[in-house]
C-alpha cells in the first residue's frame, strides 16, 4: 500500500455553507505539491447538513475519510479523533471554515522537510473587534504568567505535526483536553511564521465570550497548580492582616479603653473572608472535579457514523457504542445515544443544574447579606429581609437563566421568577422567624440558616420559573450542555 505522506485533519461543526468551498481550496492547493495525501474530516455532531456533504466528498474522493459524532463534543475531541484517524507522516490540522487559509499547507510542508516537527502558523489580530483582541491578549498574558507552558497570542491549531509529534500528543490520554498546552508540552523543533488575519467565509463562530473564558480557565487548570499556590497565599496574607488588625485593637484598648466593636465592619468582614473561602474552595472544586471526570475514564467522543473499517477505530471506545461503518445518511447508525446514556446525561445535568444554582445561590446569600447587615442596624429585621431579597432576586434570575438553565431570560420566565421567589420569601421568613422569636437563634445565623434549609426547594422552584414551558432548551440539553460547557472545543 501507498503510504500517506500528508494528513489534513479537519474538525467541522455546523460549516454547512463553507465545507465545499474549503474543500475545494485545500484540494487545489493539495495537489500541485505532488505529495500523497488525505484529508480527514471529523463532524462534531453537526445539526445541519455538514456530514452529509462530508459523506459524499467521501464518497467521491477516495482520499477523504470522515467521522462523526453521536453530538457535539467540542472541537478539542473532534481534533484528537482526526489524530488518532490520521496516517501521514506529517499531519496539519485546520478549521473549515476557510480562517486557516488552505495556501499556506505547501509552505508548512516545506518547512516539514527542513526538519521541523511543528510547523504553527500564527496569525495577526487584523479585522478584529477592538474589545475581543484586548480580552484576548490580556487572557493570554494573565496564562502566560500563570501557566507552566507557553501559550502565544494568535498561535492557535493551524499547525503542521509530524509523525513523531501527533504520537507524543497521542500518547497523553487526559480527559480535559487543552491543545494549546498539550502542544507546547510535547516540545520537538517548532518554528512558526505569520499571517494575516482572515474572516470567516460563512457562517458563524462557535466561541461566544463564555466560551472562550471557560477554555481560558481549562488552560489555567490543565497545566499547573498555581492557582492552588494563590489561595494559600491569599490565605496567608489575609491571616497576617488579620493578626495586624488584632495588634492594633489590643493597641488601641490599652490606650484608650474597651470600644464596643463595630458591627458592621465585623460583619463585612465575616462576608470578605467567606467570599474569599468560598472562592478558594470553588478552585479546589475545579481541581477536584477535574480529577473525578479523569478517574472516570470516559471515552471523548462517541461514534455515530463512519467511513473507517471497525479496526481503526478509538481504541477507548467501548464495544456497545462501536458504530459499524455505514453509509452516509444511514438511519441505522443514527441512534448514537443508547437510553442510559441518555438518562445518565440526563441526571448529570441535574446535578450539574443543582451545583451552578447552589454556587449562585452563595453569590446571593453574600449580597443579601450584605444588604441586610447594612440595613438591620436602621430599619427591623424583616424589612433588611425583603430589602436584600429583592436586591439579590434580579441577579439571581439572570444567573440562573444563563448558567444553570443555559436559555435566554424571557420575559414570561421573569414574571415567573418572582412568583416561585414568593413562596421561596414566605419560607424563608417563617424560617427566619421561628429561628429568631423562639428559638432565640441570632438574627444573622437565623437568616443563613433559613436559606439554606430552603435551598431545595428554592432550586426546583426556579428550574421552574425559568425552563416551564420551553420543551424546546429540555430537549436540545444534550448537545447544548457540551456547546455551552467545559469541554473544549
Ligand atoms: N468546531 C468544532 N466543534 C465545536 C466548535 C468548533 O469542531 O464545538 C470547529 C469549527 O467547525 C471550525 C473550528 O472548530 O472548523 C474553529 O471553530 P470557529 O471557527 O467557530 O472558531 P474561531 O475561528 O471563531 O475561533
Ligand atoms: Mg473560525
Amino acid at each position: 500500500m501507498k503510504t500517506c505522506q500528508v494528513s489534513i485533519v479537519v474538525p467541522c461543526f455546523n460549516e454547512d455553507e463553507v465545507i465545499e468551498a474549503f474543500h475545494r481550496a485545500l484540494i487545489s492547493a493539495l495537489e500541485p505539491t505532488r505529495r500523497t495525501f488525505e484529508i480527514c474530516y471529523v463532524d462534531d455532531g453537526s445539526s445541519d447538513r455538514t456530514r452529509l456533504r462530508i459523506g459524499s466528498l467521501a464518497t467521491a474522493d477516495r482520499r477523504v475519510r470522515y467521522t462523526s459524532f453521536s453530538r457535539n463534543f467540542g472541537k478539542e475531541a473532534a481534533m484528537l479523533a482526526g489524530l488518532r484517524m490520521s496516517r501521514g507522516d506529517a499531519v496539519v490540522l485546520m478549521d473549515a471554515d476557510l480562517q486557516h487559509p488552505p495556501e499556506l499547507v505547501p509552505r508548512m510542508l516545506e518547512l516539514r522537510q527542513r526538519g521541523y516537527d511543528q510547523v504553527v502558523a500564527r496569525r495577526d489580530r487584523d479585522g478584529e473587534g477592538t474589545l475581543r483582541t484586548f480580552l484576548t491578549a490580556a487572557c493570554y498574558r494573565a496564562m502566560g504568567r500563570c501557566m507552566d507552558v507557553e501559550v502565544v497570542d494568535g498561535e492557535g491549531d493551524f499547525r503542521l505535526l509530524s509523525r513523531t509529534a501527533v504520537d507524543a500528543v497521542l500518547a497523553l490520554p487526559e480527559s480535559n483536553r487543552f491543545s494549546k498546552g498539550i502542544f507546547s508540552w510535547i516540545g520537538f523543533e517548532t518554528v512558526s511564521f505569520t499571517y494575516s488575519n482572515i474572516q470567516r467565509a460563512a457562517g458563524r463562530s462557535k466561541w461566544g465570550g463564555r466560551r472562550l473564558f471557560n477554555y481560558g480557565i481549562d488552560g489555567l487548570i490543565s497545566f499547573n497548580s498555581r492557582p492552588l499556590r494563590l489561595a494559600i497565599h491569599g490565605g496567608l496574607a489575609l491571616a497576617l492582616a488579620a493578626l495586624g488588625y488584632a495588634l492594633w485593637t489590643i493597641a488601641g484598648v490599652v490606650l484608650h479603653g474597651v470600644a464596643v466593636p463595630g458591627y458592621t465592619t465585623l460583619l463585612t468582614a465575616i462576608v470578605a473572608l467567606g467570599g474569599i473561602q468560598l472562592a478558594t474552595l470553588g478552585v479546589i472544586g475545579e481541581y477536584v472535579g477535574r480529577i473525578y471526570s479523569e478517574v472516570k475514564r470516559r471515552p471523548h467522543y462517541v461514534v455515530r457514523e463512519t467511513n473507517e473499517s471497525p479496526q481503526v477505530l478509538p481504541f477507548d471506545i467501548p464495544a456497545e457504542v462501536r458504530p459499524r461503518p455505514s453509509a452516509p445518511g444511514d438511519r441505522r447508525a443514527s441512534t448514537g445515544r443508547t437510553g442510559s446514556t441518555a438518562l445518565g446525561a440526563s441526571r448529570f445535568r441535574t446535578l450539574r443544574q443543582f451545583v451552578d444554582f447552589g454556587l449562585i445561590g452563595v453569590i446571593n446569600t453574600v449580597v443579601y447579606l450584605a444588604v441586610y447587615a447594612t440595613l438591620n442596624t436602621w430599619i427591623p429585621y424583616l424589612a433588611s429581609h425583603v430589602i436584600g431579597y429583592t436586591v439579590s432576586i434580579v441577579g439571581s434570575f439572570l444567573l440562573n437563566s444563563y448558567i444553570t438553565c443555559r436559555t435566554k431570560p424571557t420575559w414570561q420566565a421573569f414574571v415567573r421568577y418572582p412568583l416561585s421567589s414568593v413562596v421561596n420569601l414566605v419560607l424563608t421568613g417563617v424560617l427566619l422567624y421561628l429561628g429568631v422569636s423562639r428559638l432565640g437563634m441570632d438574627k444573622n445565623i437565623a437568616a443563613v440558616a433559613a436559606g439554606i434549609l430552603a435551598t431545595p426547594f428554592s432550586f426546583l422552584l426556579a428550574r421552574w420559573a425559568i425552563d416551564s414551558g420551553t420543551d424546546l432548551a429540555r430537549q436540545s440539553a444534550g448537545p447544548a450542555e457540551t456547546r455551552a460547557g467545559h469541554t473544549a472545543p
